[in-house]
């Protein structure tokens, strides 16, 4: 690393967070791999934290914005760009949403702010609900609704945030309850929180929590949430920018798995668009997305150069049916991890839906949550060449895997034998 990371720290904040002991500097990628700086290869489990949703270095996109980029980088969004309105069209015709209009950002958490302000000013209130651990971004509003509280330490947030059950069964009090159980309980909270409030603007939920360690929250929850919010009016965000896409498999949105009976209100996206590409946004049906009354742009959102890296994306995605492999693939991987971990105590719960896995780590003899065999197993995962990731609540105890979309079985089963070997070696 020849001195980078001394230098890398002496003018980043504190705060920046780097995985592994001896920092990684990634060079290139090609496929499902990466190199690093000393020409190691990696086999990538986490995909740039899932943004390369179809492959590293794959030829379409980069010919795409090589091309665009020879033509025009930026021209500004108060003027037309074709890879824009193409892009847009493709988008609102697979969100499910009814006269669907299409707003670009550059991330996923200027996505979500643009989720917030829509909501608000639709409903003229400043009360959001969000979920306990649940992640949104890092702007003042969406740190603001950030159930998670390793990452969202200000209360001083603009919004009014109340914070409802239902992500994680399966730690703490709730351990010990059902699905159903923990399903009626969460219901009765919510309805007993709207019983003492007034005029809440939207619930903002991620269908899979993607931070907070992949974790789902029991089939029929949401289906049930969503019964009682549209009886009060309250719109529903799905936050779509880990789960959008096909990642998990069954659904090519997330919002799917759950048994609603129909498309959230608004709906937000970004990450695995790009594929690296910075790409968010926000769809939502004409009456909600016209509702604001002052003129609004974003410089970089719906750059061309962007656009048409997203088009050369999603058709690659679409046309080689990602989804599908995702939920092959993604299916034979979680029985090899459960395999894997069979007989590992440390092990808590293999988890997840198409290529989006997580494996919660417990102290086997007090059952808490443990962030050292984590961390653990990400540094003899990368010394074998193997990137994973990690998340959870406060305690950053579940390993993370979500490699691109087109996995091979081959590297699927490479991949858990690198990780079995790091959870026996616990
Ligand atoms: N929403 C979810 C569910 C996320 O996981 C993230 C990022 O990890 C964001 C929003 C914020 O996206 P970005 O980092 O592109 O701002």
């Amino acid at each position: 690393m020849s001195g980078l990371y001394e230098r890398h720290r002496a003018v980043t904040p504190d705060w920046l967070s780097l995985y592994y002991r001896e920092p990684l500097e990634i060079t290139h990628g090609e496929g499902r791999h990466v190199w690093d700086a000393e020409g190691r290869k990696y086999l990538d489990f986490f995909g740039g934290i899932l943004t390369t949703m179809t492959a590293h270095a794959l030829p379409e996109v980069t010919k795409a914005v090589a091309e665009q980029a020879g033509r025009i980088i930026h021209s500004s969004t108060l003027y037309l760009n074709r890879p824009m309105v193409e892009l847009a069209e493709r988008i609102a015709g697979l969100s499910g949403i009814p006269d669907a209009r299409v707003f670009f950002t550059a991330s996923g958490t200027e996505a979500n702010d643009t989720a917030l302000l829509l909501a608000t000013t639709y409903r003229r209130s400043n009360q959001i609900l969000a979920m306990r651990n649940s992640y949104h971004g890092r702007s003042f509003s969406t740190v603001g609704i950030t159930g998670n509280r390793s990452w969202s330490p200000t209360s001083l947030s603009p919004l009014q945030t109340l914070y409802v059950h239902g992500g994680v069964r399966t730690r703490g009090p709730y351990a010990q309850y059902t699905d159903e159980r923990f399903t009626d309980a969460c219901v009765a909270d919510l309805e007993d929180l709207l019983g003492h409030t007034r005029g809440v603007a939207a619930l903002i939920a991620e269908p899979v929590q993607g931070v907070g360690g992949f974790t789902s929250p029991p089939d029929g929850l949401y289906a049930a949430f969503r019964r009682v919010l549209d009886r009060h009016g309250i719109l529903w965000i799905s936050d779509e920018v880990q789960t959008g896409w096909g990642r998990t498999g069954d659904h090519f949105w997330g919002w799917q798995a759950h048994g609603q009976a129909g498309p959230p209100d608004i709906l937000t996206f970004a990450k695995g668009i790009g594929n690296g590409m910075s790409i968010g946004g926000v769809v939502a049906r004409a009456e909600i997305m016209n509702c604001l009354d002052a003129h609004s742009i974003s410089t970089f959102g719906g750059s061309p150069v962007t656009m048409a890296a997203g088009l050369a994306n999603l058709s690659h995605l679409l046309e080689h049916d990602l989804q599908g492999n995702a939920r092959r693939v993604g299916g034979l991987l979680i029985e090899r991890l459960r395999a894997a971990a069979a007989g590992v105590d440390a092990v808590r719960e293999v988890r997840g839906r198409g290529l989006m896995i997580g494996i919660e780590l417990a102290d086997p003899v007090t059952g808490r949550a443990d962030p050292d065999a984590a961390a653990a197993v990400l540094e003899a995962t990368r010394e074998n060449g193997l990137l994973i990731g990690k998340g959870g609540g406060h305690d950053t105890s579940a390993l993370r895997v979500a490699p691109p979309l087109s996995l091979t079985v081959a590297e699927a089963e490479e991949g858990a034998g690198i990780l079995e070997q790091a959870l026996r070696s616990l």
